[in-house]
């Protein structure tokens, strides 16, 4: 299978019959301007000198790759090796993003930031970077989410930024992508609005992609230099699916290597008790993007759910849908259960407590260590620490902190 993976997407901002702009008129010239200035950017050695510069100096990379030897001498199966992400400043994989769209925003003389947030992870990312870079930033976020997440809050608060409730439909993260879209539709003259994942219309997908490229590349590296040889298999979470094509793009052309993405399984798969797209989605439109989609048979989204908040969203990136199409990246879940059972599982074995997001990936790097032979060698994507997750862990798992 040949992929062609530098042209993707193509100029309209599709990945196979998966990706697009399904956006209202008023948005289009926004978006003409933002993808005519990444097309320039991103072949600009001043922008990728001042975005790299960013990541190391302020974000604290490059992160290492950990050789897991506790966990795999337990297991007794391949040997794991984790990079860290959840190293990074903020604690997980998204400021690579948030640092090079505001960057960005910066050239285009934007002089304001809005964004949406869920848990509130990726609007504590994008308020600690525009106080960094001297940007005006407001966070659109459910009122529901507000209310569980209040530590994100008053952090974003802390970082100068306004953090706007959403009180529309159920009050939570597609809600707040809805005001944040309306917000932009009204103010993008001065405003660029930072989208969180992989997800939404062209040309988000690929930007968002581009922005954690670093992470595969960096790995690629690591693993010559420090291994002698490159893994044979990947494995990432996968949400909208920013860290897990940030992880997996740099390998998409050694077919030798397996990529395995790992969405949430939640509760079981049946409709409303999960957010396994692949395995229980079908291609429909949402919120600017045709992709893999969470409906019922009249097309309306069904209630998502997952453990952990990052994984918790209807539609899958498109790239995601397409390398799925192509055979090239397979996708499995784990659920609830099995995630939290990995949370305790590394927190153990390494004294590295991960993020309930990543855990779906080490539930999955697990489960496939234990069927292969001692010299292969695995490598688990760790988005995220898991310092914001300990509290609603050991609720979940009936414990008390
Ligand atoms: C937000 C988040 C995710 C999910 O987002 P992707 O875009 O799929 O990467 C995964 N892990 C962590 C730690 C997160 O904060």
């Amino acid at each position: 299978m040949n992929i062609d993976k530098e042209n993707l997407p193509d100029s309209r901002g599709y990945f196979g019959e998966f990706g697009g702009m399904y956006v209202p008129e008023t948005l289009m010239a926004a978006l003409t301007e933002l993808i005519e200035a990444y097309r320039i950017a991103r072949k600009d050695d001043a922008f990728i000198n001042e975005f790299r510069k960013e990541l190391n100096e302020y974000a604290g990379r490059p992160t290492r790759l950990y050789y897991a030897k506790s966990l795999t001498e337990t297991l007794g199966g391949a040997q794991i090796y984790l990079k860290r992400e959840d190293l990074l400043h903020t604690g997980a994989h998204k400021i690579n993003n948030v640092l090079g769209q505001a960057i960005l925003a910066k050239r285009l003389g934007k002089t304001r930031i809005i964004a949406e947030t869920g848990a509130g992870q990726h609007g504590v990312a994008t308020a600690t970077v525009c106080a960094r870079l001297g940007l005006e930033c407001v966070i659109y976020m459910g009122e529901e989410d507000m209310r569980r997440q209040a530590p994100n809050v008053y952090r974003m608060r802390l970082c100068g930024a306004k953090v706007e409730a959403v009180t529309s439909g159920q009050r939570t993260l597609k809600d707040a992508v809805n005001e944040a879209m309306r917000d932009w539709v009204a103010s993008s003259r001065h405003t660029h609005y930072i989208l969180g994942s992989a997800l939404g219309c062209h040309p988000f997908p690929m930007m968002v992609r581009d922005f954690h490229r670093v992470i595969g590349e960096e790995a690629h590296k690591q693993f010559i230099d420090q291994v002698g040889r490159l893994p044979d298999e990947m494995v990432a979470c996968v949400g909208g699916g920013s860290n897990a094509i940030g992880f997996f793009f740099e390998f998409l052309d050694k077919p030798e290597i397996r990529l395995v993405g790992v969405e949430a399984g939640g509760r079981e798969i049946t409709q409303g008790n999960h957010a396994a797209r692949i395995a229980g989605g079908r291609l429909g439109i949402l919120q600017g993007c045709k992709t893999v989609i969470l409906q019922d048979e009249h097309g309306q989204i069904d209630p998502t759910h997952s453990v952990s908040a990052g994984l918790d969203y209807a539609a899958i990136g498109p790239e995601h849908a397409y390398y799925e199409k192509l055979g090239r990246v397979e996708y499995a879940y784990a659920t609830d259960d099995e995630a939290l059972n990995a949370f305790k599982s590394l927190s153990k074995a390494e004294g590295i407590i991960p993020a309930l997001e990543s855990s779906h990936g080490l539930a999955y790097t697990i489960r496939r260590a234990k069927e292969l032979s001692a010299d292969k060698l695995i490598c688990c994507n760790l988005s995220g620490r898991g310092d914001k997750d300990v509290q609603e862990a050991a609720r979940v798992m009936g414990e008390t902190v």
